[in-house]
């Protein structure tokens, strides 16, 4: 585990807000269980005496049990960073996703909070001092996300007096906006010194990372471009674009898995003679919700003849519900669901399911696998996995993604999919009309496009630069 000291080989520290594991106390027994985000699929190939990952466990634990969780967490290759209930829901609903979030998603409007800012710094802290007593002379720090904006420099301050020598990297995984959006934030200048203590930087997608760049130069005094690189008084900090994919190979092996296969049986047989429309994503007001139900309406009222011979299948895993914005959000996408089904339902059909919960792996990929169109529609998104999901369970049906060009999948997907601006809901229709009547050859054509791109594309790897 990471704090054996006793090897000298350099390891990847990996350092992220919430660890990848749940933790859960049953009666006095604390389980560790694997969660399964992109990230942690993209790691799936290192060696546990290769990393250790920091990162908050997610619930509070009392002092006398933390020694208890220390070792359960330990054989996963994962150390807690402790934080108190109270300051770890400023740092993460008070500044990360009330005030950071929406900004990077070219949101206006967003007000800033002084004390929920004073949280952010200090959680940030409390990570520099806990990563620090990790790291060895040599390891490779690796930071992600924006709730650590201010990490890196912090933590460079402190090997500089430790006088031990770290790549320290950071990847970004939402969208970076540009500059006019960025320059609203009253604490933008500590926030892009804080990412600029990195030796390497990486986004998504080359319009992100340029716009960070951008901002860099006009907002920081002291720094120079150099192609890809800033330099920042005496150091270079280089900036790239590394795509995140999927792990295929999970997703394509599982529409062979038995109970995979019985769950497609029996919704291919529900949804005989239709065309199965699939929208996968977070109740998150950057992911469209509200836009794709419009473009929805818009499609069933121009073609009324389809409305009972399309389904379209919305599932909205709930997010962030503590939050006034979410919870009103969750009205506004119902009010829509119960318009769309009330004009257009039938006593023998509807054109639309929703789900508003998560769905198992099995549901996932059985869905993803029946499914003649994936409608994606959101207003701003880093990446989105979900687009590669989809295509990665499709190896039979062919079917098409028609996706927000405001998503980063966009940039990497656009040959092969339909494009969308989810801001027309004239176009949202016409390209969902595209999608439903597209012939098969073209499907099969597009579908091989995306596969290429997917099948290519598995792994996060900063350091590899
Ligand atoms: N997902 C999930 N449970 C569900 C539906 C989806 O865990 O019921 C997963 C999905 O497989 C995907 C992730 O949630 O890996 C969504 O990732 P994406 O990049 O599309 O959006 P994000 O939510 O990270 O903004």
């Amino acid at each position: 585990m990471g704090s054996d000291h006793s090897s000298s080989k350099p390891r990847l520290v990996i350092v992220s807000n919430r660890l990848p594991l749940s933790v859960e106390q049953k009666n006095d027994i604390f389980e560790v269980t694997q969660s399964s985000g992109g990230l942690v699929s993209a790691l799936r190939g290192l060696k546990a005496a290769d990393y250790v990952w920091l990162g908050w466990p997610g619930v509070a634990v009392n002092e006398g049990d933390m020694e208890i969780v220390d070792t359960a967490l330990a054989k996963e290759n994962a150390a807690a960073i402790y934080l108190d209930d109270g300051l770890a829901k400023d740092h993460y609903n008070g500044f990360s996703n009330a005030i950071l979030w929406p900004i990077l998603h070219y949101q206006s409007g967003v007000v800033m909070n002084p004390d929920a800012w004073e949280a952010y710094r200090r959680v940030n802290e409390l990570f520099a001092d806990r990563v620090i007593q990790e790291a060895r002379d040599g390891d490779l720090i690796w930071v992600h996300d924006y709730h650590l904006f201010l990490l890196p420099q912090m933590l460079r301050d402190r090997l500089h007096v430790q006088k031990k020598r770290c790549l320290i990297g950071f990847s970004l995984h939402t969208p970076f906006p540009v500059d006019d959006f960025w320059r609203g934030l009253p604490v933008q200048e500590d926030l892009l010194r804080g990412i600029l203590g990195s030796d390497v930087i990486g986004f998504h997608t080359d319009e992100y990372r340029k716009n960070f760049v951008t901002a860099c130069d006009i907002l920081l005094d002291s720094v120079q471009l150099k192609d890809d690189q800033i330099q920042i008084n005496d150091r270079i900090v280089k900036t790239g674009k590394y795509v995140v994919g999927i792990d295929y190979e999970r997703f394509a092996t599982a529409i062979s898995d038995d109970k995979v296969k019985s769950r497609i049986k029996e919704l291919e047989s529900l949804y005989k003679g239709k065309t199965v429309i699939i929208g996968v994503d977070r109740m998150d007001y950057t992911k469209g919700l509200p836009e794709k139900m419009e473009g929805f309406r818009v499609f069933l009222d121009e073609h009324p003849e389809l409305s009972d011979k399309v389904i379209l299948i919305q599932i909205a895993v709930p997010s962030r519900e503590d939050v006034k914005k979410y919870q009103d959000l969750e009205g506004e996408v119902s009010k829509r669901v119960g318009q769309i089904i009330g004009k257009h339902a039938s006593p023998h059909s509807t054109p639309l399911l929703y789900i508003h919960r998560s769905v198992s792996f099995e549901d996932l990929t059985a869905l993803y696998s029946i499914s003649d169109v994936c409608l994606l529609t959101s207003r701003r998104d880093g990446m989105n996995l979900v687009a590669s999901e989809f295509v990665a369970c499709q190896k039979v049906r062919h079917g098409v993604l028609v996706l927000s060009e405001f998503t980063g999948a966009a940039s990497f997907l656009n040959t092969g999919s339909i494009l969308c601006n989810p801001s027309s809901a004239e176009g949202v229709s016409a390209a969902l009309y595209r999608a439903v009547t597209m012939g098969q050859e073209e499907r099969r054509k597009n579908y091989e496009e995306l596969r290429d791109f997917v099948t290519t594309h598995t792994r996060l790897d900063i350091f590899l630069c």
